[in-house]
This record gives structure tokens, sequence and C-alpha cells, in this order.
């Protein structure tokens, strides 16, 4: 892993939820602080909490109210940490990398960036955003074995230092079983696969634009995403559910994403492309969608 990270050393873990778990609080403790993404995954968030730090939450991907929350607690503290997502799982948008590094070097911090759903899509080697950022190092990097690259297992890429750290420090790592070898060896193979064969995530990105260009056409209004994953958002969570069964029975499985998981009145429907996904399939999911949403408004009318 750090060979292809081109990362100083690397540290393997269960999972990716395990790496934040471990990493975090090996970072900050009682009597620092955090500054976190509002959109952050569930997992960042424990680990966060975990750290007993304070912690202190920015909006989603707004560096100037980072800005202002930094310079309101910074004398007092002894460490600080950045905290975010890179690709963010929601909404299929991405954290402002550059602007967020300048404001760990303007102030002094250090910055964690959770690459979990861009490791092996994103950047020109397939290894997530940070990779064409020349300005990263020093930033401390989360990714998982779980999702483009279909294994299971997180990982964390530093310095030598940082990695040693952890290996005596992160509870995840040091009091639970490690990664069972299969898994291991079907991501060291996934990576292999990522590094031979770009076209596989060009082909996946280039389904993606189409995906949103074709939502927009059809009205399904504008939203955040950048990526493969893009949401359609719905608003009540009972209507999202509905829509989610009635794409299942046509063949195709988009799950509803309902609160807590997101922000109340945002309930929606969450597209994972894969590159396995052809353009005949992306046409056909937008018909399809476009199919259930008008039942659901005529059944909405007859309620009524
Ligand atoms: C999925 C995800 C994780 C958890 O990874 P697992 O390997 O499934 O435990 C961590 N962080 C982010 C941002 C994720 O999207």
């Amino acid at each position: 892993m750090a060979r292809w990270e081109e990362a100083q050393a690397t540290l393997v873990f269960a999972s990716g939820f395990a790496a934040n778990l471990g990493t975090i609080p090996s970072l900050v403790e009682e009597g620092d602080a955090i500054f976190s993404d509002a959109l952050n995954h569930a997992s960042l968030i424990d680990g966060c909490r975990l750290s007993r730090a304070l912690i202190h939450v920015y909006r989603h991907a707004d560096v100037s109210h980072l800005d202002d929350l930094l310079r309101k607690h910074g004398a007092s503290v002894r460490r600080r940490l950045i905290v975010t997502d890179s690709l963010f799982s929601m909404d299929g948008d991405v954290a402002p990398l550059a602007d967020l590094l300048h404001a760990a070097k303007r102030h002094d911090c250090r910055l964690l960036v959770d690459e979990a759903h861009a490791t092996g899509v994103l950047g020109q080697h397939g290894r997530g955003l940070l990779e064409s950022l020349p300005a990263n190092d020093g930033c401390i990097k989360v990714g998982t074995l779980s999702k483009a690259l279909g294994s299971q297992g997180g990982f964390v890429c530093g310095s030598r230092q940082l990695i040693r750290w952890l290996v005596n420090r992160a509870r995840p790592y040091i009091f639970s079983t490690a990664l069972a070898p299969p898994s291991a060896a079907a991501a060291r193979r996934a990576v292999a696969i990522v590094v031979a064969e770009p076209e596989r995530r060009q082909r996946l990105l280039a389904g993606a634009r189409l995906l949103r260009d074709a939502l927009r056409q059809n009205g399904f209004g504008e939203t955040r995403s950048q990526s493969h994953i893009v949401p359609v958002i719905v608003g009540d969570a009972l209507e999202a559910v509905q829509l989610s069964r009635q794409l299942e029975k046509r063949g195709m499985l988009v799950p509803a994403i309902r609160p807590p998981s997101v922000p109340e009145g945002t309930a929606r429907l969450r597209i994972s492309l894969t590159s396995a996904h052809t353009e005949e399939d992306v046409i056909r999911l937008v018909e399809a969608l476009r199919t259930c949403w008008n039942l659901r408004l005529g059944d909405a009318h007859a309620h009524r």
C-alpha cells in the first residue's frame, strides 16, 4: 500500500471505520481541538468523539468558516487537527482540499483526509484527490479497501514516525484481530488492477458524467455531485423508500438514504455507479426513475 500510495509508510486496519477510530484519538486528546466538516462520515465523527478533544464543526466545505473557528480557538490549545472526507459519501461532492491544506499551514495544525470513496477512482493514478496536490506532505490520509477495491479493510498513510506511533497507540489496531489474509490478498490484487487498468476508472467517471447530465436534462435538479456518487433528492423519507422499491422491482439497486444519515427533509436515492455499468444502463436507469417518479406523483394526487 505504501509503495502504491507513494507514502513513507502505511498501516492497515480491519476496516476503514477502525482506521478512523484508531487514528484520530492517537493524534489528539483532552485539551486539544478538532475542526470537523459538518458532513463528515460517521467513523470520523466517532473517532473525534473518542479522542475527547474539543470538537468544532465548520459548515460543509466552508473554509472561511473554518478560518474563523481556527482564529477563535487557537491560543489556549496544544494541538489542533482538521478532519474531512475528500469525496463526501452522501452528496458525491468534494472537499476544497487545496484551501484546507493552506488553512492547516497558516494555522499550524494538522490535516486528516479520509479518501474512502476516492481511493481507486479519483486522481490521475487512482489514489484519490490528495494525489493532485503537490504540497500535501504532512497530511494524514485514510482510505478503505472496501469500496472501489472491493475487499475489506482500511488503511492510514503518513510519515514513518506517525505509523510507528499508531502501531503503539491505535487501540483498534492493537486489540482487534488483523485483516483476514484472503481480504489482504484480494485488496493487493485490486490495487494491481487499479494500476494496470486506468480505463476502468475513466469509464466510470464518463458514465457518472453522462448520468448527472441526463438527470439534469430530465428535471431531477442540480446536485453538488462531481463524482460516481449521485444523489437524487426526494425530500420525504417514505417516498424515497417507495421509489427505491419500485426501482428494485425493475432490477436496479438504488438505496434510499434517510435521516439521520442525511439532514431532515433531504431523504434521497443514492446512485452509485460502477465501471461495469454501460451507457445503456445509465439511460435505462434515468428512464425508470422518470417512470417511478411520475407514478409517485400520481399516487400523491390520488391520496389527496
Ligand atoms: C465507508 C467509509 C468508511 C468506512 O470504511 P469501511 O472500510 O467500510 O469500514 C470510512 N470513511 C468514509 C468516508 C467512508 O465513506
